[in-house]
């Protein structure tokens, strides 16, 4: 991220301590805005990463295979829009390919791209199933975020422990019943 960004973001933790800290000045803040700019800055760094990048796919890789692929459990930590506070949590991708495959580890890497940008939990969940859909342009896709929300957690009710499960999917994994049971299963969702 640029310098000046940067600048902008210690700046702007320094007044949000002496906003909320009457005793701001004291010695264990003194490095915290600076600190607190860099983690953000990793936080939002997927606005700076183009999903196509990461979606360079094989060809012929597949060698005709076409049952589902897929990946469960990558982890997942985000910020909510609303907040700021963290969401954290997992994903389970699939998709059945039509000849273009990628390596597995793309999938996430895809999900890092859009996890480390301000979201609401659905639109984590469809940014990922239509970036697969728009690269590898697959028979079907699936995905499945189950994920903890700070802000709900720790105020109000205080529902701690609660989870929120989002699903997108695509093609055959969403028309085709069969498929779409192989996939919610494999999501632990049914
Ligand atoms: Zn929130």
């Amino acid at each position: 991220m640029q310098g000046n960004v940067h600048q902008r973001l210690v700046a702007t933790f320094e007044k949000l301590l002496a906003s909320v800290d009457p005793d701001h000045t004291r010695e264990g803040l003194k490095e915290t805005p600076e600190r607190v700019a860099k983690a953000w800055e990793f936080w939002t760094s997927g606005y700076n990463t183009d999903p196509a990048s990461v979606l360079k796919t094989f060809e012929d890789g597949a060698d005709g295979y076409d049952q589902m692929i897929c990946v469960k459990d990558i982890p997942v930590y985000s910020h909510c829009e609303h907040h700021l506070a963290p969401i954290f949590g997992t994903a389970t991708i699939a998709y059945i390919p039509s000849n273009k495959i990628v390596g597995l580890s793309k999938l996430t890497r895809l999900t890092e791209i859009f996890m480390r940008r301000l979201q609401v939990q659905e639109r984590l969940t469809t940014q990922i199933a239509d970036a697969i859909q728009h690269h590898l342009e697959p028979i079907g896709v699936g995905v499945c975020v189950k994920a903890r929300h700070f802000c709900v957690e720790s105020r109000g009710v205080c529902a701690q422990g609660q989870v929120t499960v989002t699903t997108a999917l695509r093609g055959a994994i969403r028309d085709e019943a069969a498929a779409k049971h192989e996939f919610l299963a494999m999501a632990g969702v049914q």
